[in-house]
């Protein structure tokens, strides 16, 4: 007997494909929908059924939750995997596909709203013993609090949205007298990307790096962890390339922070996949968000530990039990994703348009996801996102000399990619010492590194 009959994947482009090759592997049939712009998408030709669900804009049809639930009445779905962006951290979604009989796979709505509201999620870890970012103990209500706590805290300080997301509405005062345009500037931003203008405080750290804790927790009460990423490479706080594990900590760090976050979701409950984001600076983590769905960067957690990670979602999903403890994962060799963006490789704008050449790169160690196809028009509508670039080694050394190699047998012809920004940066001496914060990419990039 399958886990499910039939899932609908409420998502486009790699991602779609990749929960496909789960489903696929798991004996479950997939429904893909599709906006009017993904008629002739990869995710709708491999899927066994599709459904248009709208015009091109997301709000329209990938966000558009009637549709996608009526979709998955007339296919018969019984669970709908919502992979990440669009309506993956949308808890009214969550409770929408549930109160229509469906199973969604993902958390329960309570966690996802939760998380979502990144003041009640900061809170809740700090109750249950993770360590936080310094800051305000909650929204901050008028500029004249902003000034008390940025002043206790010291500059520079952040201002980030609570319905944040994406970068958007995080705003840095380096000193007192930038602290009000900063706060106007936050809550105009949050208000008009979420609706929501609540901002908070934070210490901003001058030389942190980005690391985060994959966990799986099933409906049974175990939860595990699968090691931790190493994110610090971005720009504009997106991230460009991602490895497992990261080179700057210890496999006792890991262990610690790894039984911490784990025993902290264990008492709240936490069901399915999810991710910690943390700070590290000065051998200190502090927390920054919890993500409630799959990552983009999950393959790179998947290549050193063995372990399908949207196969798990859907097994959990489906009410069975992990069957496995923390002892049981390993974590083998290293591994690095760089996400090929349809960007301006100096200008970072995007570039849609006709790929006219496609080619993978492949031999020992590489995967590649993507949708794309020698002919695809990569559409304007949504994210740039059109390839990811995973190698796997024994070392990061050696990782970092596939990687190259990886590279360099890639051929998207037609659009312009990060690619050549990723061959700059894996060439730096910096990223092969593994010595980088969140802030070395930006500067590597002004000083015309990327160009
Ligand atoms: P979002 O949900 O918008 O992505 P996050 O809280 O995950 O926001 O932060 C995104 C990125 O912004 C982090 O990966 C980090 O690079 C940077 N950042 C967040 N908080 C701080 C901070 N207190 N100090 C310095 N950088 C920060």
């Amino acid at each position: 007997m399958p886990l499910f009959n039939k899932i609908l994947i409420a998502n486009r482009g790699e991602i779609a494909l990749r929960i496909q090759r789960a489903c696929r592997e798991l004996g479950i049939p997939t429904v893909a929908v599709h906006s009017t712009a993904d008629a002739t998408a990869m995710h709708v030709r491999l899927a066994d059924e599709s459904v248009c669900i709208g015009p091109p804009p997301a709000r329209e049809s990938y966000l558009n939750i009637p549709a996608i639930l009526s979709a998955a009445a007339i296919t018969g779905a019984d669970a709908i995997h919502p992979g990440y962006g669009f309506l993956s951290e949308n808890a009214r979604f969550a409770e929408m596909v549930e109160a229509h009989g469906f199973v969604f796979i993902g958390p329960s709505p309570e966690h996802i709203r939760m998380m979502g509201d990144k003041v009640a999620a900061k809170k809740a870890m700090a109750a249950l013993g993770v360590p936080l970012v310094p800051g305000s103990d909650g929204a901050v209500e008028s500029l004249e609090e902003a000034r008390r706590i940025a002043s206790d805290i010291g500059y520079p300080v952040l201002f980030k949205a609570a319905a944040g997301g994406g970068g958007r509405g995080m705003k840095v005062a380096r000193s007192p007298d930038q602290l009000e345009e900063a706060w106007r500037l936050a809550r105009a931003e949050a208000q008009a990307a979420f609706g929501d203008g609540t901002v908070y405080l934070e210490k901003y750290l001058d030389r942190p790096r980005h690391i985060e804790m994959q966990i799986l927790a099933d409906s049974h009460g175990q939860v595990i962890h699968l090691g931790e990423r190493d994110c610090s490479i971005q720009r504009r706080h997106q991230k460009i390339i991602e490895e497992a594990g990261s080179p700057a900590i210890t496999p006792d760090e890991r262990d610690a922070l790894g039984a911490r976050v784990t025993a902290a979701l264990a008492r709240l409950g936490y069901r399915n996949a999810g991710t910690l984001e943390f700070l590290y600076q000065d051998g200190t983590f502090a927390f920054i968000e919890m993500n409630t769905r799959l990552q983009v960067e999950h393959p790179v957690t998947e290549a050193i530990t063995g372990i399908d990670l949207v196969r798990e979602q859907i097994r959990i999903a489906a009410g069975e039990r992990l069957g496995y403890g923390q002892s049981d994962v390993t974590f083998r060799g290293h591994a690095i994703e760089c996400r090929i963006n349809a960007e301006d490789p100096e200008t970072f704008a995007p570039t849609p348009g006709k790929v006219t050449l496609y080619h993978p790169p492949g031999g020992p160690g590489v995967r590649i996801d993507s949708a794309l196809y020698s002919g695809y028009q990569v559409p304007p509508y949504y994210d740039s996102l059109v390839a990811k670039l995973i190698v796997h080694a024994p070392s990061r050394a050696d990782a970092i000399a596939r990687l190259e190699r990886a590279l360099d047998e890639l051929v998207i012809d037609g659009i312009k990619t990060l690619t050549p920004l990723h061959r700059r940066i894996i060439g730096t001496e910096a990223f092969r010492r593994g010595d980088y914060t969140i802030h070395w990419l930006e500067d590597f990039v002004q000083k015309g590194g990327g160009g």
